[in-house]
């Protein structure tokens, strides 16, 4: 594969300030964009600490079969680091690794990061953060970017007996390498994205697929084809087609899944008569009826698949829609006394999406500190810095727009306004800036009484939503994201000498 650059990240001669340490924690895709700006920016002194072996984050610690994007691959990518070479028009999570690999070696990446290095607590002393690793050892930052995503904590269902199964039992998030599951009788709790993968990846393969649906999902179909070879020639003769593409495909996004969740769009209808006319293909009435949510479409995040009706109709797989009773050392009892006889139990059940950099302690000397700061929830001024956090930002944080679209995009976005916010303070030679509580709050106030017009505040159970059941997302579209994050507005902003 080989990668088209823009501007390629090179390191210039700092200017005046451009030599203040800064730290980022996590090497997935938002901490790697995140390095590449402020060296283009001119910042000399960038370390990045990383608490697996290797760059990639969600997309290193996923590896169960059928991972794939659903957000096209070739809008699923840095825009300054197109790829002419994407395969599919849905990559593998292994081809998607493997582009970030690409991206780390063509920036020299990997001379920054820190590997095997978890931060474990973050401390502001009023001039500089200090940082120590779970393993004792410590580094000083004076500015913080947190991009540590929000698919890493794997959330486990609290089910009696989980800890008496005999047989295999895995999260999706920790598949091994090389499992064999030919002939096995195979259960999957949890029917989101991962699973609407997981299952046509798997069905064929095992003797027996079982699948424990609390909540059925809407659906809409999403071939797949392949990317031919002479298109992606082209592509890579004429990276300004590439370009076009990438446009044209994000265009596309933000006009269809970037406004579904705005109920009163013109486009929802579109997506409520294309999941109804999925659900249709499925032949067995009863089947069909399982499968029947009873909320509306868009409030839990969209599925996208051609591949799940057909495989979960297949002789060799059912879907049990009896609520789980608990678990035994043969498998799972349902409900109705019905005991499902297993070998490798899968959960499928997401991730902690809440959490964010948690569990890491983060304060402020003679200050506060973020579990106090969220005791109420998580909040971030404009999705990116916390009042009473100076020189901590976020990438992909509350509120980010983490829907169907890339969230690299949306990265990018928010990389672009932090690297105003810090310029400025760097220029202005302050030592720190924070949000206005004020400001933080008024915008929080302007998210609330927007959030009641969208899909997901119409009743369903999502992971959308936080503790107090506010969805914790952007209720706008991807194009008033666009804006606000193109501008600082200073004045919601306090800087210290
Ligand atoms: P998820 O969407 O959070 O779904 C978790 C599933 O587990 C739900 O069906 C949930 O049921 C079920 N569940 C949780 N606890 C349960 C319990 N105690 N008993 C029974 N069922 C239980 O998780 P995910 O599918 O792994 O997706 C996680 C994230 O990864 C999402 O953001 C998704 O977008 C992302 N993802 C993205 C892609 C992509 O292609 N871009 C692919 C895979 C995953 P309820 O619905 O009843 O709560």
């Amino acid at each position: 594969m080989s990668i088209s650059t823009a501007t390629a990240g090179t390191t210039m001669s700092a200017p005046s300030g451009r030599d203040r340490p800064i730290a980022i924690i996590g090497a997935g895709a938002s901490g790697m964009l995140a390095a590449i700006k402020l060296r283009e920016a001119g910042y000399t002194r960038i370390s990045i600490f990383e608490k697996k072996d290797d760059i990639g984050g969600t997309w290193r610690e996923n590896r169960y079969p059928g991972l794939h994007c659903d957000v096209p691959s070739q809008s699923y990518c840095f825009s300054f680091a197109l790829n002419p070479s994407w395969r599919q028009t849905f990559s593998s999570g292994p081809e998607i690794q493997s582009y970030f690999q690409q991206v780390a070696q063509r920036y020299g990446l990997r001379n920054l990061v820190r590997f095997n290095s978890e931060v474990g607590t973050a401390r502001f002393d009023g001039k500089s953060w200090q940082l120590t690793m779970t393993d004792g050892h410590v580094a000083h930052a004076d500015f913080v970017f947190a991009a540590t995503g929000v698919l890493h904590h794997l959330n486990y269902p609290q089910i009696a007996g989980m800890e008496e199964f005999a047989g295999l039992s895995l999260h999706t998030g920790d598949w091994p390498d090389g499992l064999d599951l030919a002939g096995l009788r195979v259960g999957i709790i949890g029917t989101g994205a991962t699973a609407a993968q997981l299952v046509p990846a798997i069905v064929d393969e095992v003797s027996r697929l079982t699948l424990f649906q609390r909540t059925a999902q809407w659906v809409a179909p999403s071939p797949n084809p392949a990317i031919p070879w002479w298109r992606r020639a082209l592509y890579r003769l004429a990276p300004w087609v590439l370009r076009r593409r990438y446009r044209m495909l994000t265009d596309e996004i933000e006009a269809t899944a970037g406004r579904w969740v705005l109920k009163d769009s013109e486009v929802y209808p579109r997506l409520v008569r294309t999941c109804q006319r999925n659900l249709e293909t499925i032949a067995d009435p009863e089947l069909r009826r399982k499968l029947t949510p009873d909320y509306e479409p868009g409030c839990k995040r969209q599925i996208y698949s051609s591949t799940f009706y057909p495989a979960i109709q297949r002789p060799n797989a059912t879907l049990c829609t009896e609520p789980i009773n608990r678990i035994e050392a043969s498998g799972v009892r349902t409900s109705d006394g019905a005991l499902h006889q297993l070998d490798v139990l899968v959960y499928a059940t997401g991730y902690r999406m809440h959490d964010y950099m948690r569990p890491m302690r983060i304060s402020v000397e003679g200050g506060t500190s973020l579990d106090e700061l969220w005791s109420d929830g998580e909040v971030a001024h404009r999705g990116v810095a916390i009042p009473g956090l100076p020189n901590f930002f976020m990438l992909v944080g509350p509120n980010s727009p983490l829907t169907n679209y890339s969230v690299i995009a949306v990265a990018e976005m928010q990389m672009r306004y932090l690297l105003e916010l810090l310029d400025r303070v760097v220029d202005d030679g302050a030592v720190a800036i924070e949000p206005l509580e004020q400001a933080c709050r008024q915008y929080e106030d302007e998210l609330s009484q927007a959030m009641t017009s969208t899909v997901w505040a119409t009743g369903c159970n999502s992971y959308y939503l936080d503790r107090n059941g506010r969805p914790n997302t952007w209720p706008w579209s991807i194009d008033k994201f666009r804006r606000d994050m193109a501008k600082v507005d200073f004045n919601e902003f306090r800087m210290s000498r």
